[in-house]
């Protein structure tokens, strides 16, 4: 709420200063309001037009009401003319900039040259030779990340098929990044995750020390902890390896993982999922394959590949190898598994009463394949020429 300050001298200047310092409010407040209407066009709530007339105009302590207290009724008697002159002036001026604003946008006019170019996007140098019939200053909109897209992609397959989205810390524990999920200490299994370690931990016990996560299966174990059977997870997130950045690889990149765990839950189920995911990602023509693969927390482990969806499988596109399948037809998507009984002693859950699979793939990888990127750093190196191709 406005008040009016007190009038502390009554000379031509001062007073002229402190109806300029009454106009400078109003002015602001209409082009909030300004604002605020133009917002309200693209669907923000609608500025309140009774409490900016009430604030100028209402007969109790509205600003002209101040003005005849604060200013008129308390000048003494030779500055009365004075200061009657400006209050009226003043009265005119604030009853028709009310009115103005609140019958729409204000006159142009009437708002500062600040207020109106931001009200019409114009920049500074443009001021002088403004011409506000032309179209005003376009501004680019923003577009997902082609890695980002890709992710969100994965998920929606799976939360259509009824998958609640769950996340967790970058930053793990040795025990939820590896023990948890049954890679006992010092098995050769962790040495395929190249891991970076977070430095000064060796005075804690292994299980607590920090990394930044290798994959996304810690999240399964944290839910897992919080949540009873049944459960249907689809884990989108960051992980970290220390792999050195060339064409293939990055030391950070994105998994997308998914995990089911339920009474009766069977190999059949894990490959009807997948290969209906494959067919929502890829096209409902690709064919999947599974082949016997090795994992910790998964027994029996397996890899799926779908056919080539950029030569439809034949290896060759026209005359030229089609080199994303390596000429073989098949490409190599994902690995997955049933959930090794281990993994529900370390969470609590009954192996002889529930099973379930499990699954992870990259979804940098699969942003490469859809959209023919041969260098996985072009994701990463912020180039915009790059990314606004995917705009
Ligand atoms: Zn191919």
């Amino acid at each position: 709420m406005y008040s009016v300050p007190k009038l502390k001298s009554y000379s031509a200047a001062a007073l002229d200063k402190a109806a300029n310092g009454v106009k400078e409010e109003l002015h602001r407040q209409v082009e909030q309001l300004a604002t605020a209407k133009v917002k309200e066009r693209s669907g923000k709530a609608a500025p309140d037009l009774k409490v900016f007339r009430d604030e100028w105009m209402a007969r109790t302590n509205g600003v002209v009401t101040q003005l005849n207290e604060s200013w008129l009724k308390s000048a003494p008697t030779k500055h009365k003319r004075d200061v009657g002159k400006v209050v009226n002036e003043l009265r005119t001026y604030i009853t028709e900039q009310v009115g103005n604003a609140l019958e729409g946008l204000p006159s142009i006019t009437r708002v500062s040259d600040a207020g109106l170019r931001r009200i019409l996007g114009v920049r500074d140098e443009d001021l002088d030779h403004l011409d506000i019939t032309l179209p005003g200053t376009r501004r680019h909109l923003g577009a997902e990340h082609p890695v980002i897209k890709t992710l969100h992609q994965i998920v929606s397959v799976f939360r259509n098929l009824g998958s609640s989205v769950q996340e967790g810390p970058v930053i793990e524990t040795d025990y939820y990044n590896f023990e948890a999920l049954n890679f006992p200490p010092d098995h050769p299994a962790r040495d395929t995750q190249d891991t970076l370690f977070i430095a000064r931990q060796e005075s804690k016990p292994q299980r607590e020390r920090l990394l930044l996560r290798t994959h996304t299966s810690p999240v399964q174990i944290r839910t897992m902890e919080k949540m009873k059977p049944p459960v249907r997870i689809v884990i989108p997130g960051k992980v970290h390896r220390n792999d050195p950045p060339d064409a293939s690889h990055s030391p950070m990149f994105h998994q997308v993982e998914g995990l089911a765990v339920d009474t009766n839950i069977t190999f059949c189920d894990l490959k009807g999922t997948l290969d209906h995911a494959m067919k929502a990602l890829f096209g409902s023509s690709v064919k999947t394959s599974f082949r016997p693969s090795f994992f910790p927390f998964t027994e029996p482990s397996a890899e799926m590949m779908v056919s080539c969806f950029i030569c439809g499988g034949s290896g060759a596109r026209g005359s030229e190898p089609c080199r994303p399948c390596k000429q073989t037809g098949w490409i190599e998507i994902l690995g997955c598994g049933m959930v090794d009984p281990n993994v529900y002693g370390f969470v609590d859950y009954d192996p002889k009463k529930v099973s379930g699979f499990a699954f992870g793939m990259g979804a940098d990888r699969i942003a490469i394949l859809k959209y023919g990127v041969d260098d996985i750093q072009l994701f990463f190196n912020g180039d915009v020429r790059f990314l606004e191709q995917f705009g």
